[in-house]
């Protein structure tokens, strides 16, 4: 493992792995949102270390700690809703418009990966999308504008209109199972890959933080980015580390 700090000698490595690898799959987390203004989970000043997360059972059984659940996803939209992509999000749609990357797993619920043109079949999102909500008993996809105009004037967690069940953000919550076809689509990219890009993430997330390992025993190169050390670090070919939208600036233009 071989750890590369300095600014232009990561862009440097950077440059060289992604010009000789064919099939490049992204792995991304909360670190390449903060400098869209998107507070990681495990910093300091993140607001989620403030107020933890409800869990997937409570919100299910509890229907004030579901009401509690929309109102902080409001209060955080106001915040956070209106971010746009970032250098790193920009630089990972170059190249997938480039054909170098060919899939992007993230566990990232903020939508910036397709705010930032990257198409829906090349993006895998291991917990789910926080911009709309579903149905938990039929599937149905409700928008968020018509569930928080009724939710401001009644105070009421949403119901299903369809058939009476349980409407939630269409994330993945703690306690709740991944997206059984997620983690086969990114399985098959973290296999298929060259080079695997680990960016942005604390990787202590599981089964999402197993990927880099089964892309490294697939045969693919892999590569971290991340400003601070990771428990895989020493799986890893390159450490890069350092500030993830320095590292991709010359990729994002
Ligand atoms: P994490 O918060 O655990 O880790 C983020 C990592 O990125 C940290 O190691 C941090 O040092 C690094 N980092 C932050 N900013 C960086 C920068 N500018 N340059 C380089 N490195 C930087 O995030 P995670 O591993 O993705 O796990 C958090 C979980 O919480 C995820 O499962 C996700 O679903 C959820 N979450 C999502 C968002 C989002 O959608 N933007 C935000 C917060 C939390
Ligand atoms: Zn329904």
């Amino acid at each position: 493992m071989e750890i590369v700090s300095r600014i232009d000698a990561a862009r440097i490595a950077l440059d060289a792995l992604i010009e000789r690898s064919t099939r490049i799959v992204a792995f991304t987390g909360a670190g390449i949102s903060t400098e869209c203004g998107v507070p990681d989970f495990r910093s300091k000043n993140s607001p989620w270390q403030r107020l933890k997360p409800i869990d997937f059972d409570i919100f299910i059984s509890d229907v004030l700690q579901r009401e509690e659940a929309w109102r902080r996803k409001f209060a955080l939209d106001d915040i956070y809703g209106h971010v746009q992509p970032g250098r790193g999000h920009w630089a990972l749609a170059n190249l997938v418009a480039s054909n170098k990357v060919v899939g992007i797993i993230t566990q990232n619920i903020d939508n910036l990966h397709q705010a930032s043109g990257v198409a829906a079949e090349h993006i895998v999102e291991l917990h789910g999308n926080g911009a709309y909500a579903t149905c938990l008993d039929c599937g149905k996809r409700h928008e968020l504008g018509p569930i928080r105009r009724d939710f401001m004037a009644t105070g009421a967690a949403p119901i299903c209109g369809d058939c009476g069940g349980i409407v939630k953000t269409a994330t993945i919550s703690f306690g709740q199972s991944l997206p059984e076809a997620a983690i086969q689509r990114a399985y098959e990219m973290a296999t298929g890959c060259d080079l695997f890009l680990a960016i942005g993430s604390s990787l202590v997330v599981y089964p999402a933080a197993a990927f880099p390992t089964i892309a490294r025993q697939h045969g693919a190169r892999l590569v971290i980015v991340n400003d601070e050390k990771t428990p895989l670090d020493d799986v890893a070919d390159i450490v890069l580390r350092g500030d993830i939208g320095d590292i991709f600036e010359p990729f994002a233009a």
